[in-house]
């Protein structure tokens, strides 16, 4: 049996301080290859610390993470840069292009440290724009894109090195909601086809239509059900 994604187990975070914040309080839970998972609570539940500790991007206080198998406490920050740049795939709310770079550059740096040649780093990123259908903006830099496009730059540059998973922090959350709507389709749509995603949203109609969501209040989990159907 290959091993969950991503596990973890008991996970705490604190940010020290003159009043210390438990951000995370015990959080458990495993996600299996193929799955589509939603992380649903209000602002300040403690969604975007899940997503670093998850990520490889933040250590917690206490408790352990693993990654497809790997203990990342053990792991040196360089050992976890190579980590997430081989395993893990991030979308986040505002993008984060590089303007002067036309789409098909964006991606491509994606899989800079990933040990890629150049040309194959760029055949990659042309495939992975086609996926999410922009295979006619390749040439195309950010401004000249509607920020929909921009997030499916950002999404294609999240698949361009084949992660086992898709961390996806509020995809929607800067777009209109003709355009959101579509973003969100695209990651059902490439969830569908067997990429791994977890979705972190305060949007709790758009967590509804998510095979799977996890609730987090004041950092606890308090909620981890399967939806009655699939998306559609
Ligand atoms: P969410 O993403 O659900 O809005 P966060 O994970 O950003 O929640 O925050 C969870 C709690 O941790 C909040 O009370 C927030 O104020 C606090 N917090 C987040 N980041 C830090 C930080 N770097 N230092 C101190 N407190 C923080």
């Amino acid at each position: 049996m290959s091993a969950p994604v991503l596990d973890l187990d008991e996970v705490t975070k604190v940010y020290p301080g003159a009043s210390p914040v438990v951000a995370l309080d015990g959080a458990t839970f495993t996600v299996e290859p193929g799955e589509l998972v939603a992380i649903v609570g209000p602002s300040g539940s403690g969604k975007s610390t899940l997503l670093q500790v998850m990520g490889t991007l933040d250590r917690p206080t206490s408790g352990t993470v693993r990654v497809v198998g790997d203990d990342v406490a053990s792991m040196s920050d360089r050992d976890l840069a190579a980590l997430r740049a081989s395993r893990i795939g991030f979308v986040f709310q505002q993008f984060f292009l590089t303007p002067q770079e036309t789409a098909l550059e964006n991606v491509a740096v994606g899989m800079l440290y990933s040990g890629v040649r150049q040309r194959a780093r760029r055949e990659a990123a042309a495939e992975a724009l086609a996926r999410v259908g922009l295979g006619h903006r390749m040439a195309h830099r950010p401004p000249e894109l509607s920020g929909g496009e921009r997030q499916r730059v950002a999404i294609a540059r999240a698949l361009a090195g084949d992660p086992a998973i898709v961390l996806a922090d509020e995809p929607t959350g800067n777009l209109d909601s003709v355009s959101g709507s579509a973003i969100f389709e695209l990651l059902t749509e490439l969830n569908r086809q067997g990429t791994t995603i977890v979705m972190i949203t305060h949007d709790r109609e758009l967590a509804a239509r998510l095979p799977r969501r996890i609730e987090v209040l004041d950092g606890r989990i308090v909620a981890d059900r399967a939806a009655e159907g699939r998306a559609a």
